[in-house]
């Protein structure tokens, strides 16, 4: 894709974890409610041709309900890490009816997409975003023969404090271990990352001045390259957090392998998105091991859960969408904290804006399994 000289070659996709929300959101949640209870918003969806009408009405119905800046913040209502359960169960309470309307049109959406997807020739839609973003069939076998064992060498390392509530576990909370460390470790982007990472590698030294750094613009991070000057720009919330670093980390990870190849003479864009996304991870997994505090590292590996799950949840349901969604996401979270999770229902994959708005996408999950298994055997 071609945009006034620039080539993109990697958008970062993931699923917004609570993290990632906290980061972007800065205007008050208040104002927003407001919004919601004054106007109706009209959400513009554009289909890309005839077949996909259904779905972009569907898509527009979902959004007349609660627009995806809403959304996001009925979720910050609800979790924020400074809440009790009280709080949680009482902001629930007020949502209650948004979350409920959104369901039935959530699961309609699901169905839709695998209809369009199964007119292509794929079998549904997860099958069509693994095809298209090259992840080789074994290596998602891999990933659910053998995730079940990165799961446990994470949580048993998870730093959390001593005696978390027993709610920690339950539907009212997000677990997210690096909250616990945001207070003390604020790294500046770039200059702290590069600081971090210049003696240990010394390729990073070599790269930066072809690295230019900016805002996000839209909602995600991401590493560009630059075809005519053999350059990068990576774009990135500016603040310094060990959020928003280790964001930077992932995107200096893909800035690594696009000079790397360039300067082999190879196109960056001739290789997958899987492969693409294996080097990113590749780079911040040594960095977290080499630069990082031990319990950084650890608790940075616990986001990883997040994806797990909602590749779990999009795997099922997908693959058979005739089931009970809020039984099918209570089960995907409870396979990521095995022993601790024991939830029996959670409705709340309605407010994790990602499983709308993004492709499910399981690539992250499939390389991090891949990545980390080498890791536990050796
Ligand atoms: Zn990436």
């Amino acid at each position: 894709m071609e945009i006034k000289g620039i080539v993109t070659t990697q958008e970062h996709q993931f699923y917004p974890s609570f993290s990632l929300l906290k980061k972007c959101f800065k205007i008050s949640i208040d104002q927003k409610m407001n919004d919601l209870k004054q106007t109706k918003v009209k959400v513009k969806v554009h289909p890309f041709n005839q077949k996909q009408k259904k779905y972009c009405r569907l898509l527009k119905k979902y959004y007349s309900i609660a627009p995806p800046e809403i959304i996001d913040a009925i979720k910050i209502e609800i979790f924020h890490p400074k809440k009790n359960l009280k709080e949680r169960k009482k902001a629930y309470k007020e949502f209650e009816s948004i979350i409920l309307a959104l369901r039935p049109i959530f699961k309609e959406i699901v169905y839709e997409k695998n209809r369009i997807f199964k007119e292509d020739g794929d079998k549904n839609y997860f099958d069509f975003i693994t095809r298209r973003r090259g992840i080789p069939p074994e290596k998602l076998a891999l990933f659910f023969e053998r995730v079940d064992e990165v799961i446990k060498d994470i949580n048993q390392n998870l730093p959390l404090p001593k005696k978390p509530p027993q709610w920690y576990w339950s539907k009212f909370n997000i677990p997210d271990s690096l909250y616990f460390f945001c207070e003390v470790h604020r790294y500046s982007i770039p200059d702290d990352v590069y600081r971090l990472a210049k003696g240990v590698f010394p390729e990073v030294e070599k790269i930066i001045p072809r690295i230019q750094t900016g805002p996000v613009t839209d909602f995600n991070p991401s590493a560009k390259f630059i075809k005519e000057t053999k350059s990068i720009f990576i774009k990135v919330p500016s603040k310094p957090s060990i959020y928003n670093a280790l964001s930077f980390v992932h995107e200096l990870g893909h800035a690594l392998s696009f000079i790397r190849l360039a300067d082999e003479g190879i196109d960056p864009l001739s290789k997958s998105y899987y492969w693409h996304e294996t080097e990113a991870y590749k780079f911040k997994f040594q960095f977290e091991e080499q630069c990082l505090p031990g319990e950084i590292k650890n608790a940075s590996r616990g986001e990883i859960l997040g994806n797990f799950s909602g590749t779990f949840f999009e795997y099922e349901i997908y693959n058979n969408p005739d089931q009970d969604f809020n039984k099918a996401y209570a089960k995907a979270i409870n396979r990521c904290y095995p022993g601790r999770a024991n939830q029996e229902e959670n409705p709340f994959y309605v407010i994790e804006s990602g499983f709308m708005n993004r492709p499910c996408d399981p690539t992250a999950s499939v390389v991090c399994v891949e990545l980390l298994l080498s890791k536990l055997s050796s």
